[in-house]
């Protein structure tokens, strides 16, 4: 008993935290996985993760916050015209299972109108900040043709706060930790959560990449298959 109560910590310390009543995988046998960015766009994060995936010819999904769009609507059409798709993250990156009515509404519908300012196309996919989901904000993406996402592995390459300072080794160590994340749990159709974060998801990506394609599998953006 003892064993397998540590055992489940042991997984669920190399899962990490999942979130329920989302999509987090996409059922196949195929050897397909797909890269998610969320919280941007910001600047001197995101140009260096899109000149990865260009040189790399991987195209993902980015989960942005409305805020942050209407701040950087240069960085928007730069991952837009180079392919990725552009999803809904909420306007102010709250969690949403504490709102209802006009106040969730708001957080949707704001971000869908700046996406279609800024690239002239609705959002068809939706990540609620921190995979916080409830029966209500299901019901409100329907209103707007939002698709649930959440995630399969949380690679944790995101550290809270601003402009934290990170050493080599602290970012290395993290490295790691993303790498851990991503060997233990790759699958067909597993859905990978980055961000639009620091240092570490930049230092991440491109091994990840390696990795990945080590194993045999391939990058779709969940557009191709959603
Ligand atoms: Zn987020």
């Amino acid at each position: 008993m003892k064993a397998l109560f540590v055992l489940i910590l042991i997984s669920l310390a190399f899962s990490g935290y999942q979130p329920s009543g989302l999509i987090n995988n996409i059922s196949t046998t195929q050897r397909i996985v797909f890269l998610t960015f969320d919280d941007g766009p910001k600047t001197g994060v995101t140009e260096p993760l899109l000149k990865i995936l260009a040189s790399e010819n991987v195209k993902a999904t980015f989960f942005l916050v409305g805020d942050n769009m209407a701040k950087y609507p240069d960085l928007v059409e730069m991952i837009f015209a180079q392919g990725h798709d552009v999803s809904n993250h909420t306007y102010d990156h709250i969690r949403l299972d504490n709102l209802d009515g006009d106040d969730l509404d708001y957080q949707l519908q704001e971000t869908n109108r700046v996406i279609v300012d800024i690239i002239g196309k609705s959002p068809r996919l939706f990540r609620p900040p921190g995979g916080r989901f409830n029966n209500i904000i299901l019901e409100t993406l329907g209103k707007y043709g939002l698709i649930p996402i959440g995630w399969a592995i949380n690679t944790s390459d995101y550290i809270e706060g601003v402009n934290v300072h990170l050493s080599a080794a602290a970012i290395q160590t993290k490295v790691n930790e993303v790498m851990g994340a991503v060997r233990a749990n790759l699958h067909p159709g597993a859905i990978i959560l980055m961000h639009n974060g620091n240092e570490i998801g930049i230092q991440a990506l491109p091994i990840v990449i390696q990795y990945v394609r080590s194993q045999g599998y391939q990058f779709k953006r969940l557009s191709d298959v959603l």
